[in-house]
Parts: C-alpha cells; structure tokens; sequence
C-alpha cells in the first residue's frame, strides 16, 4: 500500500497524492530508486492508486477490492509489468506492451505498465517507445523504474515525471520501519506538552501516554522514541541536518531552545528508567517518576 511510504518517503508520496486527488495524473512516471531496495514496490502501490476503484486517498482507503487482490496476484488485465534479470530487456518484450497498449483500459479508467530496470532498454529501443511514451492511448500510464536515471537516454526522462525516492541510511528505514508514525507523533506531542505543562503533566498521563501505550514493549519503544528525538534535537541545534524524525514533517523546532544540558540530563533519565519497564514496576510509576526527574531538570535550569 502507497501510506506504507508515508513517512519514508514522503515527497514521493506527496507527489503521487496531490496528482490523484487533483486528477492530474502524468502520461509518465520515471522512479529513481536511489538505493532503495523497494523501488519496485513502491511503483506497484502507486499502480495500484492508479488502478483501484476506490480513491486511496479518501477515507475509504482501499487495497482490498477485485482489482486490488487481481494485482497481488499478478493477474490484473490492466496491468503489465516489464521486468528481466538479463542484461537487457527484450525487443519482443516491448514490441507485444506497446500492441497490447494500443488500446483504452476496458476496466476502469485506467491501464498501467511498469517498466522495472528500465535503464536496461537499450537505447534503439528506447526510442521507439518515445512516442508510445509521450502519446498514448487513453488512460495509459507509464511508470518507469530505475536505480541509475543517466543511464536513459535524455529523451525518455524529459517526457516523465521524475519521483526521486529520498536515499536514506538503514538506520533511519529500520526506525521507520520499526516504529508507526501515530506513535512517533504521539511521543512528541508528550514531550511539547511537558514542556509547555511541566509538573501538571502529571494529571494528564492517561490520556497522553497509558491509553496509547499497552504492553510493555510499546513502553520500551516509547522510551527509545523520546530519546531518538532528544537527540535529533541535539543535532539539529547544532545544525547538523543527519537526524532520524526531522525529514518526516514533524516539527522538532520548539525544542530548540532547550539547553545542551538540560536534554542530555533528559535522555540519562529515559535510559536510566527504561531498564526497569521489564522488571514488572508499576507503570503508572514509572511515568509519575519520569515526569517528576524532567522537571526537576527543568527547574535547575
Ligand atoms: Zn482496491
């Protein structure tokens, strides 16, 4: 699904969902994976907004329809995909697309083909699907894959919409993966509420933190999260850009004026405490605990 890519690559995602709900959908798409190993992936969900019935982006959020289930199973008439593993993409290959893209979409009114490698065309071919690429039928969307976009010819990318996938370290893809964005945000919006609210946060942890953290283990994630964010604070102070949440709009600015001190004090608190979440300690506790040794922080300031 496309919001699996919400927070890791969210201008892609911001590019895709701004041409659905606007209807502006290009004839070509060109995805620079820039290392990622889910480029594909990410051109099938996008295929698959194309593609499906229900708009993905309103609330009924959608991945489970006829067409949906057609496309995992790789047997959806409106979509082909090219691949290979060769050196390059056969001729017959591209020859029998463009026969079988000569026509409008007879489901829906859309028809996609997703050319993966697609720096594997050599380049005589590559011009032949020029205009096949740049005056289709209607309803037909091209969408292009690469890991290196200067190995196609200048042509073909002037006549796309280039999606360049954001390179991120595994790190950063592990923390993402790990974590759901809903939980990151709620970690911070904790964090902004205690600094606003401080001690009084103390009568708030139920609807701030116990509602939304169950088990143990999410208390473990949600003490590692707060540490992430101290320090992407940390770094952002000192302008230094390589964070974990910072690129995924959520705003860490009002942090700034946080002391050095005061958030390496913070995060000295957060590990000290996390050791106990799996000693069976009353959570509840626990949190009172944390609550109280921030403001003590803040207070000695
Ligand atoms: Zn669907």
């Amino acid at each position: 699904m496309i919001d699996d890519y919400k927070n890791l690559q969210s201008v892609g995602y911001n590019i895709i969902k701004n041409a659905v709900n606007n209807d502006k959908i290009s004839h070509a798409y060109l995805i620079e994976t820039m290392g990622n190993d889910y480029g594909f992936d990410f051109a099938l969900a996008f295929a698959k907004v194309l593609l499906c019935p229900y708009k993905y982006f309103n609330d009924a959020k959608c991945g489970n329809c006829n067409q949906c289930k057609a496309i995992d199973d790789n047997n959806f008439i409106e979509l082909e995909i090219i691949d290979t593993e060769e050196m390059w993409i056969k001729k017959e290959k591209i020859d029998s697309l463009q026969k079988n893209f000569n026509f409008k979409p007879i489901i829906g009114k859309r028809k996609v083909y997703i050319i993966n490698n697609a720096d594997r065309i050599k380049d005589t071919i590559a011009n032949k699907l020029l205009k096949f690429i740049e005056e289709p039928a209607e309803g037909i969307v091209a969408i292009l894959v690469t890991e290196n976009k200067e190995k196609i010819i200048d042509t073909i990318i002037s006549r796309c919409q280039i999606i360049s996938l954001k390179k991120l370290s595994n790190l950063n893809n592990n923390i993402l993966n790990k974590y759901e964005n809903d939980l990151i945000i709620k970690t911070v919006d904790f964090l902004n509420y205690f600094e606003k609210n401080e001690i009084e946060t103390i009568a708030h942890t139920n609807e701030l933190i116990h509602n939304n953290f169950k088990e143990r283990e999410e208390y473990i994630n949600f003490f590692e999260l707060m540490i992430l964010i101290y320090n992407d604070i940390i770094n952002l102070k000192l302008n230094n850009k390589n964070t974990t949440f910072n690129d995924y709009n959520i705003n860490l600015d009002d942090f700034k004026k946080l002391s050095f001190e005061n958030i390496l004090k913070k995060i000295d608190i957060l590990l000290d405490l996390k050791k106990y979440i799996m000693n069976n300690v009353n959570l509840n506790l626990l949190i009172d605990k944390l609550i109280i040794n921030f403001e003590k922080v803040n207070k000695c300031q």
